[in-house]
């Protein structure tokens, strides 16, 4: 079983190959405001075949947000319930939220077989890498760093306090390219999502 210890992966007859039935999982991180939901979002709806994890969050919805479809809304005691009963892939923090990925539906996927994309921050795709070092981690990176600025400012749903924490983990976060597998540039998101899809070996 994939997720049963921190011990990398070697495939029967001691081959250091990877682990087709991790292959199947792609992480998909970046900064914050690059674009990354909206890629899951254009996948949603133009690749519904594709499974994607949806993640437990201790934020609050954003007007037009559903519970259960692009995030389970948990109160902080019900997140610290999933870290204490192992429930969670990875979790991290982030400006100033939790978000966490639920083990069990990513787990079933994957002993079907079947390709799983997680849409993740840094820590948690770096979380991944060390459980599953199978797993195919992309980079997303903006076109530019003003087009990233540009993008963080105009969502319009944040405070200012928040946009400056987000901007700031950003900048740390786009140092974190060269850890990752591959990286797309998101010029465009339809682009974007036919690269990702052909990654993860997902006819379109
Ligand atoms: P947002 O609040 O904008 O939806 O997400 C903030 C950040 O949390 C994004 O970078 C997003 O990729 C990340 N995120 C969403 N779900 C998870 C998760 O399950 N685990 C981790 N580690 N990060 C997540």
């Amino acid at each position: 079983i994939p997720f049963s210890s921190g011990a990398p992966m070697t495939a029967p007859g001691g081959s250091t190959e990877q682990d087709p039935l991790v292959r199947r999982l792609t992480v998909l991180s970046g900064p914050s405001g690059v674009g990354k939901s909206t890629v899951v979002a254009e996948i949603r709806l133009a690749h519904p075949q594709v499974w994607l994890s949806v993640s437990v969050t201790t934020r609050s919805p954003r007007p037009g947000e559903i519970n259960g479809v692009q995030y389970h809304f948990v109160d902080d005691a019900g997140f610290d319930r999933l870290v204490a009963e192992g429930e969670l892939l990875e979790w991290a923090e982030f400006a100033g939220n939790r978000y966490g990925t639920p083990r069990r539906p990513v787990q079933e996927r994957l002993e079907r077989g079947e390709p799983v994309l997680l849409e993740i921050d840094l820590q948690g795709a770096r979380q991944v890498r060390e459980t599953m070092p199978g797993a195919q981690l992309v980079f997303l990176a903006p076109p530019s760093w003003e087009e990233l600025v540009r993008r963080l400012t105009g969502r319009g749903t944040e405070p200012p306090a928040v946009i400056e924490r987000r901007l700031a983990a950003a900048r740390v976060e786009l140092a974190a390219e060269k850890e990752f597998d591959v990286t797309l540039v998101n010029h465009d998101v339809k682009g974007v999502c036919r690269e990702l899809l052909a990654l993860m070996a997902v006819r379109p």
